[in-house]
């Protein structure tokens, strides 16, 4: 197993190319077109979210930034580094979280720590004060000597962190961190997350199919079916929309499909379907309501006016909602891939 010198984040932000670089990057399994020549940049001192439902393209993406897949066109790079080119370059920049567990239960903190650090080439004194550093950033010092298999699962994903961090990196790809942690845990995890972009420097990505999630990024990318649907600051993507969304319910989709006609043709309302409701933006949502419920009696069981949220932004850009009628398990082997995903990374090192 090839080992690859550790270089300090400091070095990496000298180099002055973004910390991440997408160049028309695409993905292709057999006909299936899984990432669309995707081109953006995430900065250092940011913490960047890929949301976007399952089959989207996140976990491609992120293997391919990881360097354990190659991408079909285009160019990914991490500070300068072609993830194809130059994967040793990349690996020794990157810190990687997979969302399988990726530590040793039957080993202490500290052991699990020193492993990843001997991966990378760290030593000695140097190593230890390294994982004591690491430790401290996730507020697991005091418990370095103990079986990760005595943590909760909150901490235990600490470890996880911890142990992705510990040869410096200046990239930091987390994926679904979240994933089985309670709001609690889920809460200190961001606070890391921040403290690492405030205080190291360190350009975080996470991918993410939750809002709320989301929510908590400097910006994020909007992934539908592999392709870029928007890229924005949570805030800039949500006001981008003009003033209220307004859904007004009927009795069934074909109901809803003649409302959206009517409305066009009396308000010049665009709407859109959505199952049996139609969704309409408005700069006076309230106005546009009493006007729709007087305009058309017996039409409309129910309605709802609200500021624009995330899904809003991606029903805006796709024309569907974000979790179709499949929902989350249509993606039944995505857990089985990532544990193989991990393992071709451990190799890799
Ligand atoms: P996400 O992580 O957002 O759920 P993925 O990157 O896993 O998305 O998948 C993107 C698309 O590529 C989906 O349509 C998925 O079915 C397909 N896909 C992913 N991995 C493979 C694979 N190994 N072989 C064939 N198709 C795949």
């Amino acid at each position: 197993m090839a080992t690859i010198a550790p270089e300090a984040s400091a070095w990496v932000a000298a180099s002055g190319a973004p910390p991440i670089e997408l160049d028309a990057l695409s993905h292709d399994y057999g006909a299936r077109q899984a990432l669309r020549h995707l081109s953006f940049t995430v900065d250092a001192r940011e913490i960047f979210g890929l949301l976007g439902p399952n089959g989207s393209g996140k976990t491609t993406l992120f293997r391919i930034l990881s360097t354990l897949m190659l991408p079909s066109g285009g160019h990914a790079r991490i500070a300068g580094f072609d993830v194809g080119a130059s994967p040793q370059q990349v690996r020794a920049r990157i810190g990687v979280v997979f969302q399988a567990r990726s530590i040793d239960l039957k080993l202490t903190v500290a052991e699990n720590l020193m492993h990843a650090g001997h991966l990378y080439g760290l030593s000695g004194k140097p190593l230890r004060r390294r994982i004591d550093e690491v430790l401290d950033r996730v507020l697991l010092r005091d418990r370095a000597k103990d079986f990760v298999e005595t943590l909760s699962g909150g901490m235990q994903r600490r470890v996880e962190l911890a142990k992705g961090l510990i040869h410096s990196p200046a990239v930091l790809l987390l994926d679904e961190p979240s994933t089985g942690l309670d709001p609690g845990a889920r809460r200190d995890l961001w606070q890391y997350l921040r403290t690492l972009r405030d205080e190291d420097g360190v350009a975080v990505l996470v991918t993410t199919h939750l809002m709320e999630e989301a929510e908590h990024c400097d910006r994020l990318a909007i992934l539908n079916a592999g392709e870029l649907v928007a890229l924005g600051t949570p805030g800039m993507l949500k006001s981008s929309i003009g003033g209220d969304i307004v859904a007004l319910e009927t009795r069934g989709p074909a109901e809803a499909q003649a409302l959206r006609t009517r409305l066009r043709q009396r308000f010049g309302a665009e709407g859109t379907v959505l199952g049996s409701s139609v969704r309409v933006e408005h700069a006076q949502g309230h106005r546009f309501v009493t006007s729709a419920v007087e305009a058309f009696p017996g039409v409309i069981e129910g309605l709802s006016v609200q500021k624009p949220s995330l899904e809003d932004v991606f029903i805006q850009r796709t024309g569907h909602r974000f979790w179709q009628e499949r929902g989350p398990e249509a993606e039944p082997d995505a857990l089985t891939r990532e544990q193989e995903a991990h393992e071709g990374f451990k190799e890799a090192l």
